[in-house]
């Protein structure tokens, strides 16, 4: 742990495991309450000055920081593989996106302007200045171990807010690697501090101790939902990136190549563990034989191995629990009449890989239609008319992404307006980019990150009203 510019040991350790192989990452120290009030208290000094240094010299930091986690991206993307099992390749880009979004952030830390509005009364001068919420908590989840907290902390930071990350328990050397980053680019004590443990209480003292002002969490939708009952104690902020269930439809106008390999990507990469990741493939009757025969080719060539192995595509799923509930879907799927096409079964006798797999004849009372997958399991599903997909595509309580793919200009645009997502991608599998709203609507959370909109998360707008004589 990182506390008040000091690495701190406890006398407990927890081990971490790597999902490929089983063995032994490494042993982390573990803490609790205790650990993250005493981080809470450094935060709250450290505030003080961070929010009295300008904008620009915050931004230099962070900018710093960026340049610390290029020179160590090898050493950082080795073990977001070790640790959670994507492809060492994903991982390298991992970090350069991480580190992406604390460069953008340094940059905007110096643009955060005010406003100056026209008054009634023409004696006075009505202004909006914006300020650091303070002290905030962030809790992280494994599948994007390094750019999630750089999501969360860049825009934290840059705002001036000081806080308290507590990352999950399989991937706390992911964490580590960031906050050695923060120490060698000489972020102040106390500005970032990292408490790892039991999630249980360090989340309970980030909701109950009244110096956090913000809870910004990304994970699943249940976890969110208790933080933000336990954050209405003091009426803390939030921002909550959770649960998605994205549909990927696919109009018979659409350019099939380019649609089959999207549906590839968003499908399988980090072993469809990401919230938005496809979760349901609509596609239209016409082109139905057509479309999953590419489809299950397409899959057939994803190389299924350890992550640390440079060609390999698509590492293990995270632990057995989430091997568990890929198995169960898609037996449940089976018994109520899918197909599967390609896949569905696990690989090998270590290591908890599960093969790429396609589903047919799937329909939407089945429960892989309803909730989240978080697996490499992509279930297609017929539709006939574009109206009737919207219907079945916005018929879920998730709203995080939806994808799809047509050539037509017309479509596109309803497509944009009809879809109840907080992000649409059309004929685009990656639209993720550090300067856009990254976020969701309906139980797939509140509150956006990335772009402007991530920065004035953690500000207050002010209003002042000055009458001159
Ligand atoms: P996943 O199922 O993907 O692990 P979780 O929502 O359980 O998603 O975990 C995301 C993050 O939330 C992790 O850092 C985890 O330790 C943390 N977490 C889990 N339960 C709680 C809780 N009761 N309070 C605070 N944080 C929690």
């Amino acid at each position: 742990m990182y506390i008040n510019g000091k690495w701190r040991e406890t006398n407990k350790k927890e081990e971490v495991r790597n999902p490929a192989t089983e063995e032994l990452v490494g042993e982390v120290y573990v803490g609790g309450q205790k650990e993250a009030e005493e981080a809470i208290q450094a935060a709250h000094e450290a505030f003080k000055e961070w929010r009295a240094i300008s904008g620009q010299e915050r931004g230099n930091l962070l900018i710093k920081v960026a340049e610390e986690m290029r020179k160590a991206v090898d050493s950082i993307a080795e073990m977001i593989t070790k640790e959670m099992g994507k492809p060492i390749s994903d991982a390298r880009r991992e970090v350069i996106s991480g580190a992406a979004y604390l460069e953008w952030y340094g940059e905007e830390a110096k643009r955060v302007y005010g406003e100056v509005l026209p008054p009634l009364d023409t004696k006075k001068h009505l202004m909006v200045i914006r300020q650091p919420v303070g002290v905030i908590g962030a809790i992280t989840p494994w599948n994007f171990p390094v750019s999630m907290i750089t999501r969360k902390l860049g825009p934290a930071l840059a705002a001036g807010c000081t806080g308290v990350l507590k990352p999950a328990p399989s991937t706390p050397h992911c964490a580590i690697e960031i906050f050695r980053c923060f120490e060698r680019a000489g972020l102040p004590a106390g500005v970032a501090n990292l408490v790892i443990g039991d999630a249980e209480a360090i989340g309970k003292e980030m909701t109950s101790n009244p110096i956090v002002k913000k809870i910004t969490f990304t994970g699943s939708t249940n976890v969110g939902k208790l933080l933000m009952r336990n954050a209405a104690e003091h009426v803390q902020k939030v921002s909550m990136e959770l649960g998605g269930h994205a549909p990927f439809i696919v109009f018979e106008d659409a350019n099939l190549d380019d649609a089959v390999s999207a549906v590839v990507a968003t499908k399988f990469k980090n072993s469809g563990q990401t919230c938005i990741s496809t979760n349901r493939v609509y596609v239209q009757e016409s082109i139905l034989d057509e479309f999953s025969q590419r489809l299950a080719k397409s899959v057939a060539d994803i190389k299924v191995g350890d992550g640390m192995e440079e060609d390999t595509d698509m590492g293990p799923l995270v632990n057995e629990a989430a091997l568990s509930k890929v198995e169960d879907q898609v037996a449940k799927a089976a018994s109520s009449g899918a197909s599967i096409v390609a896949g569905g079964k696990r690989k090998g006798d270590k290591g908890y890989f599960y093969a790429p797999t396609v589903l047919a004849n799937t329909t939407d009372d089945m429960s892989i239609a309803k909730e989240e997958t978080f697996g490499p399991v992509a279930p297609i599903f017929s539709f006939k008319t574009e109206e009737e997909v919207v219907e079945r595509a916005n018929n879920t309580q998730y709203g995080l992404m939806g994808y799809c793919f047509t050539e037509d200009l017309g479509r596109s645009m309803r497509m944009m307006y009809q879809l109840e997502y907080g992000m649409v991608g059309i004929n685009d599998a990656a639209p993720i980019v550090p300067h856009a709203p990254f976020g969701g609507v309906k139980e797939s959370g509140i509150g956006r990150e990335g772009g402007t909109s991530g920065l004035h998360e953690f500000m207050e707008e002010k209003f002042i009203s000055i009458r001159s004589s």
